[in-house]
C-alpha cells in the first residue's frame, strides 16, 4: 500500500487505546529494520526523521525509500517530519512525499505558534497530511527544576484546547514533562497533566523523549490518550553498539553486507519491543485508512 498520512491511523490508535510507535531512521538499514519490525508483528508504523536526517540524506531520498518499503508491505506507514521550525523545510518534505510533519513553533509565544502552525495546517490539508505541533517545552527539563518553573514549561490544558481549536492541527505534542535524550532516573511524567489535557483535547495526543520511558509509564500515558510515541535515541545507540561489536571482535572486518547485519538485527528487535510496550502489536488492521 502507499504512505498513509498518519492522522487515521493515530485517530484509530486514540479511540483503540493504544499507541503508534514513531521511530527515528537516519540510515536505509535503519529504516528496514523498523519496517521489518512493523511487518512481523502487524504493527502499524511511523518512519520519522529529524531536520538533521532530511539535511543529510535529502527528503526526497528518505521519501523513495519509505514509498518502497510501505508499497512492498501490507502494514500501514506513515513518513514524519520530527521537529521543524522551518516553514521552508515542510514544504520540501511535503513535495518530496512526506504524509506527515510537525511545526515545532513552541519556542514562540503563544500566537505565533497558532500564526505559523495554522499556516502549515492550511498547506497540509490541500494535500491530505497529517500536522503535529507542539506546546509547552519538552526537553531540558532537569528534574530538580523548582516547581513554578517546572509549570511555566509544561503545556496548559486549557491553552492546548484553545491551540487546537484556532490552528485545526490534527495531532497534538504537550510538553508533560518527558526530555528528548536517555533519562538519568525515572522521567518524571506529570499524568494528571495528561488526564486533564486528554479531557479537553480530542485530537490524538504525542509522547515525546520516549528513550528509556518504563513500561508501566508508557501503559499509563498511553491509557490516558497518548496515540504516538517518538523513540529516537535509544534506537539509535542500539543499531550503534551492536557495530562496535562487530568491529570489536573483528576489526579487520571492511564489508557494509556483513557489518550492519547484527545492526539491523538488534534495532528490529528494540523496534519490537517498543511496539509491544504501545501495545500496536497485531493493530496494523485498525489502523488502514
Ligand atoms: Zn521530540
Amino acid at each position: 500500500m502507499a504512505l498513509v498520512s498518519s492522522t487515521s491511523m493515530l485517530e484509530a490508535a486514540r479511540a483503540g487505546g493504544f499507541c503508534v510507535g514513531a521511530f527515528n531512521v537516519h540510515t536505509l538499514e535503519m529504516l528496514q529494520a523498523v519496517v521489518e519490525a512493523a511487518e512481523e508483528t502487524n504493527s502499524p508504523l511511523i518512519l520519522q526523521s529529524t531536520v538533521g536526517t532530511v539535511k543529510h540524506l535529502g527528503p526526497d531520498y528518505i521519501a523513495a525509500a519509505a514509498t518502497v518499503a510501505a508499497n512492498r508491505s501490507s502494514v500501514p506507514i506513515a513518513l514524519h517530519l520530527d521537529h521543524c521550525t522551518d516553514f521552508n523545510v515542510i514544504m520540501q518534505c511535503i513535495r518530496a512525499g512526506y504524509t506527515s510533519v510537525m511545526i515545532d513553533a513552541s519556542h514562540d509565544p503563544f500566537d505565533q505558534n497558532v500564526a505559523l502552525t495554522r499556516k502549515v495546517v492550511e498547506a497540509a490539508n490541500a494535500v491530505g497530511i497529517n500536522v503535529e505541533a507542539e506546546l509547552g517545552r519538552v526537553g531540558g527539563v532537569e528534574d530538580d527544576i523548582v516547581v513554578d518553573e517546572r509549570d511555566a514549561l509544561l503545556a496548559d490544558p486549557d491553552e492546548c484546547a484553545r491551540f487546537v481549536e484556532l490552528t485545526g492541527v490534527h495531532t497534538l505534542a504537550p510538553a508533560i514533562g518527558t526530555a528528548h535524550g536517555i533519562y538519568k532516573g525515572e522521567p518524571n511524567i506529570d499524568f494528571d497533566r495528561i488526564g486533564r489535557i486528554a479531557e479537553k483535547v480530542a485530537v490524538p495526543l504525542v509522547l515525546h523523549g520516549g528513550s528509556g520511558i518504563p513500561e508501566a509509564q508508557v501503559k499509563r500515558a498511553v491509557s490516558l490518550g497518548m496515540a504516538k510515541m517518538n523513540v529516537a535515541t535509544e534506537l539509535r545507540i542500539v543499531f550503534s553498539d551492536a557495530i562496535k561489536d562487530v568491529f570489536a571482535a573483528n576489526p579487520a572486518e571492511n564489508d557494509p553486507r556483513k557489518y550492519m547485519v547484527p545492526a539491523k538485527d538488534a534495532l528490529r528487535a528494540a523496534a519490537i519491543e517498543k511496539m509491544r510496550l504501545c501495545g500496536a502489536i497485531g493493530r496494523a488492521k485498525d489502523c488502514r485508512p
